[in-house]
This record gives C-alpha cells, sequence and structure tokens, in this order.
C-alpha cells in the first residue's frame, strides 16, 4: 500500500490539515509509522474496513478486505493519519468515548479528504446503516460549518 506516497493523497490530506488548523503532516514520520503497522486482509465484502490500533495499542492496525478498492483504502490510511495525528482517537472511536458529533467529523473528513469509503466500519457498531447515512447527511453540514469557523480565524 503505497497510496499514501501519492500526490493526491498528500495534498488532500495537507490541505485537511491546514483547513482544520493542524500542525504540518510529517510524512517521514507517517511513513516510518506505516511500515511497522499491521495489515490484514480478509475475504469478507468490501465496505468491511477499518482502521485503529493493534492489542499492543502501539502500532497502527488496518483490516481491509481483498475487494476493498483504492478509495476504500486510501479511507482507511486517512484513518491511520488522524490517529498518527492526534493519538489515542481511532481508540476513543473504537471504545465509544466519542461523541456521535466526533464520530461523524472523523468519517467526514476521511471520506473528503482520503476517499469514500463506505460508512460503516467506526459508526457501524453504533448504530444501523440507514441511520448512518442520514447521520452522515448531518455530519456533512456540521463538517461543512466547522471548516467555514476555520476561515474566520
Ligand atoms: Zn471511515
Amino acid at each position: 500500500m503505497n497510496i499514501v506516497e501519492t500526490p493526491a493523497f498528500r495534498s488532500r490530506a495537507e490541505y485537511w490539515a491546514k483547513l482544520t488548523g493542524r500542525p504540518a503532516i510529517d510524512w517521514n514520520k507517517f511513513t516510518n509509522k506505516l511500515e511497522k503497522a499491521v495489515f490484514q486482509i480478509h475475504e469478507g465484502p468490501s465496505y468491511k474496513a477499518w482502521a485503529g490500533l493493534d492489542e499492543t495499542g502501539e502500532k497502527l492496525f488496518f483490516s481491509v478486505s481483498k475487494n476493498t478498492g483504492q478509495q476504500g483504502q486510501s479511507h482507511e490510511l486517512f484513518h491511520g493519519l488522524q490517529e498518527f495525528m492526534e493519538p489515542g482517537l481511532m481508540q476513543a472511536a473504537q471504545q465509544g468515548t466519542l461523541g456521535p458529533f466526533s464520530i461523524a467529523a472523523i468519517e467526514i473528513s476521511a471520506n473528503l479528504y482520503g476517499g469514500t469509503g463506505l460508512g460503516g466500519h467506526i459508526v457501524g457498531p453504533l448504530i444501523p446503516l440507514g441511520g448512518a447515512l442520514a447521520f452522515y447527511s448531518v455530519g456533512h453540514l456540521l463538517d461543512y460549518f466547522m471548516l467555514l469557523g476555520e476561515f474566520d480565524k
């Protein structure tokens, strides 16, 4: 998976970091982290993709289907980047200690700047897919306003 090395991935991620007031992305550090990451490829449906930390809590962990396309992989790698930029974020999402709006913001950012993933992996355990899709629309608006807020700074 060297999607992260593509200019498309990097420029979108840098745009995201800038828009949301995050520090510049240290690509060398992130690449090092990815080199140590655990990748699991399963036989299930393509939307069953997931990113987080492994059981040690130190390595990034990715689980994607062999049918997950480039967009989906890119989406998951973006979640890896979110975790890298904000350590503990994915764990909090997995443990359900993040509010629904934070989760929506994570997913929307990953969809807008990473790649289109058919949600569900983080949101899935919490609400049924129909709800997740409705949620997506609300979250999208919310994220949009959050981004607009950044322009005022
Ligand atoms: Zn996602």
